[in-house]
């Protein structure tokens, strides 16, 4: 499995696929070819429940079975992708692997956890206020006071292969390495598609890719978040505290995602929120009614600017939710009283 870094910003992986020529002779071609967000395959490692066979296929289906080859007898007997395999002998294969790789996976998917939250989370440990991703990473090794993750570092976990690559894309770099080609030409190609310079890594040990992924992260001071509504990481831009995963797709066919919904659920969840948010409904209701219960638009404003100030003694510890809500109940109660005294008290 090879991870390419374009431009800092974007990352493509392609799973080596072996296809065959029309002799029948197998040869090494490039599949799945993917350009994504720097960042991706280290949330999706993190994210991915490995206890889990279907989750684990899931994974597979994106970032291949060669990650896992470090951890696998299995995977490394495997050539080719499951369009070469029939349906059930693929699955049982998988099966097998998933047995094998679980535990191990589980105890790596833990440190990389441990390297996002100390190094990039936002949200990160006490001591990592104020300080750049680059200075809570330095901190991380300096102190680090377990042999096993010291031991299994970048260099001693990476390296397999790593090379500078002269191509926008991974379709081009066979182009150019097929051909063998003068420099010339190949100068005259350069100036024509205007490449630029990636660096490729390569490794057996999707961890380690992972640990690469991250050391750009790093670099670019790319950060992650956990979304307030499904507590899952996403890469985060800016002040977003929710995620764009779908929660639920509405009646009329829309995604909706934590983004969308997140907000309002939140304020929904608070029991203070909750109950002001029911007594300004009730007397919202009242809007268009006449007599004793009658509430006009700007009687309706008043009452919810003070209705506004309780809300924040309740969340300022000043005043208990009780007394809150039995302050929201009198004030509905004898809504005509208590809005003549206010506008009176007012003026
Ligand atoms: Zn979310």
């Amino acid at each position: 499995m090879d991870i390419c870094f374009f431009d800092k910003q974007k990352i493509s992986v392609t799973v080596d696929v072996f296809e065959k020529d029309n002799s029948g002779d197998e040869y090494l071609g490039t599949d799945h070819l993917k350009y994504l967000p720097l960042g991706t395959m280290t949330l999706d490692f993190i994210e991915t429940d490995f206890n889990n066979f279907v989750s684990f296929q899931g994974f597979i289906t994106i970032w291949g079975l060669s990650g896992f080859i470090a951890y696998s007898e299995n995977a490394k007997n495997v050539v080719g992708t499951e369009r070469d395999f029939k349906e059930d002998e693929y699955t049982r294969i998988l099966h097998e692997i998933h047995e094998e790789v679980k535990d191990k996976i589980i105890s790596a998917q833990d440190e990389i956890k441990h390297v996002a939250y100390t190094c990039l989370d936002y949200n990160g440990p006490d001591w990592s206020r104020g300080l750049t991703s680059k200075q809570r990473h330095y901190i991380m090794i300096e102190t680090w006071n377990g042999s096993n993750f010291e031991t299994r570092d970048y260099n001693n976990r990476v390296t397999i292969k790593y090379y500078t690559e002269l191509s926008k894309d991974l379709q081009k770099k066979v182009f150019y390495s097929e051909n063998s080609l003068s420099e010339g030409d190949l100068a005259k190609l350069i100036l024509n598609d205007n490449p630029v310079f990636v660096e490729v890594y390569g490794s057996e040990d999707i961890a380690s890719l992972c640990l690469i992924e991250i050391k750009e992260m790093l670099a670019n001071g790319t950060m992650i978040k956990k979304c307030k509504n499904c507590n899952r990481y996403f890469l985060n831009s800016g002040k977003k505290e929710y995620c764009d995963r779908t929660v639920f797709v509405d009646s009329n066919g829309t995604p909706r995602t934590c983004q969308m919904i997140g907000p309002k659920k939140a304020f929904l969840d608070n029991p203070a929120k909750k109950v002001y948010s029911k007594a300004y409904r009730t007397l919202h209701n009242r809007l268009k009614k006449g007599g004793k219960y009658r509430v006009n638009k700007d009687e309706l404003d008043f009452w919810r600017a003070a209705a506004k100030a309780k809300l924040e003694e309740v969340e300022k510890g000043e005043i208990t939710l009780e007394e809150f809500s039995q302050w929201l109940a009198d004030t509905i109660k004898s809504f005509r009283e208590w809005i003549k005294e206010g506008l009176q008290w007012q003026a």
